[in-house]
């Protein structure tokens, strides 16, 4: 068929024309994964069993989240009903702003944060207000307190912070949610296993209390996007009205129980991880780059201005590092995922000879 010429074209919302189309930078991820995150070897053998024994006819049907639902509940200590499983906690991000945001309110975030808080609320009518971390990137409390106002309508925490790795305290973040009952506080607890520490057992008694939780990192599920979404159930039933029923496919539920049942993988992987940032940071700190204190996978470093060349070698030698330097405050810094032992072990000598190369290429300039 011959193309029809239009003389108007159909446009959507103008918050829609303003935002900036997102593409995270995965392109040719065949190297050391130490760019985004993520559990960086395997999810748990038993979550592999489960998906080979997956049958044809059952993906013939809808998926039904809420056996489910039940399940996780369980093994958070809430009931089904304030617990709501996602497409990734990116969904649960998504569907939170679009039940809550509206014309005239205030998204509170600390920054720098996860970049998707920004990306959803730009679909919304609603004004971010962002409160910049110090130099030392700790959590902003006291001027998070302070940008509070009566608009202020959600205020998302990513605890332990990316890229950052800083962590805010319990003490800190039920003061906050009491300071804006107006307000949904949303804890994305995304790096929870690696930091040990949850609001997750106060869903239900602190009443503007949400948490999220994602299988992305420590379960290493990314693939399967799976998430959640915890809070009282005065809060979810908004959550439920404006959430796909079907957007989290039958194989990640089926993957969900054997991966919450397989405790030990979880703990070794942990465990882990926790050994090999202790031994990076030691590298790290021996090569004499600044670093942040992380509570988190990762860690941030500063390199300078060298920033993006650092990526780009680190690259050439088989890393991925993430640039965060576009992050507010984080001019000439590159986040690194902490994998296992092994491979940080490898992450330690390509970042030492990248070092030597940008020193030497400093000294020709
Ligand atoms: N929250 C934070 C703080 C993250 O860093 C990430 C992933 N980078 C997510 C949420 C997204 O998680 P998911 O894969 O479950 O969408």
């Amino acid at each position: 068929m011959t193309k029809i010429a239009a003389a108007i074209i159909p446009t959507p919302r103008a918050r829609v024309q303003a935002m900036k189309e997102y593409h995270p930078p995965l392109g040719c991820r065949d190297a050391l994964r130490l760019d985004f995150n993520e559990n960086t070897l395997a999810c748990s053998p038993n979550v592999r069993e489960v998906l080979g024994r997956i049958s044809a006819g059952s993906l013939t049907r809808y998926p039904e989240r809420e056996p489910v639902e039940t399940i996780v509940g369980a093994h958070l200590g809430l009931a089904a009903a304030q617990v709501a499983l996602t497409n990734g906690v990116d969904e649960a991000i998504h569907v939170l702003f679009e039940a809550f945001l509206g014309e005239g309110d205030e998204l509170l975030l600390p920054v720098p944060t996860y970049t998707m808080y920004e990306i959803y609320a730009s679909a919304t009518d609603a004004r971010v207000v962002a409160v910049q971390a110090a130099d030392d990137l700790r959590f902003p409390f006291e001027r998070l307190l302070a940008a509070i106002t009566r608009r202020t309508k959600i205020i998302a925490i990513a605890n332990p912070n990316s890229p950052s790795g800083s962590a805010a305290t319990r003490a800190q973040l039920i003061e906050i949610a009491s300071r804006a009952p107006q307000a949904v506080l949303l804890v994305d607890e995304a790096y929870f296993h690696f930091h040990g520490e949850t609001v997750m057992d106060l869903i239900g008694f602190v009443p503007n209390l949400m948490a999220a939780r994602t299988f992305s990192k420590a379960y290493g599920l990314a693939g399967l996007r799976l998430g959640l979404l915890a809070g009282p159930v005065e809060l979810m039933r908004w959550v439920r009205r404006v959430l796909s029923p079907y957007s989290v496919n039958s194989l990640a539920l089926a993957c969900l129980t054997p991966a919450l049942e397989d405790s030990t993988y979880l703990d070794w992987y942990v465990g882990e991880v926790l050994a090999a940032r202790a031994e990076f940071e030691a590298a790290l700190d021996q090569a004499g780059v600044r670093r942040w204190p992380s509570r988190a996978n990762f860690v941030l470093v500063e390199i300078g201005a060298q920033h993006a060349e650092f990526a780009r070698l680190m690259r050439a030698a088989g890393v991925l590092v993430r640039d965060r330097s576009g992050d507010p405050g984080c001019d000439g810094r590159v986040r690194i995922t902490i994998g296992t032992r092994e491979q940080m072990q490898k992450a330690a000598v390509a970042l030492n000879e990248t070092l030597d190369v940008l020193k030497n290429e400093g000294r020709a300039q």
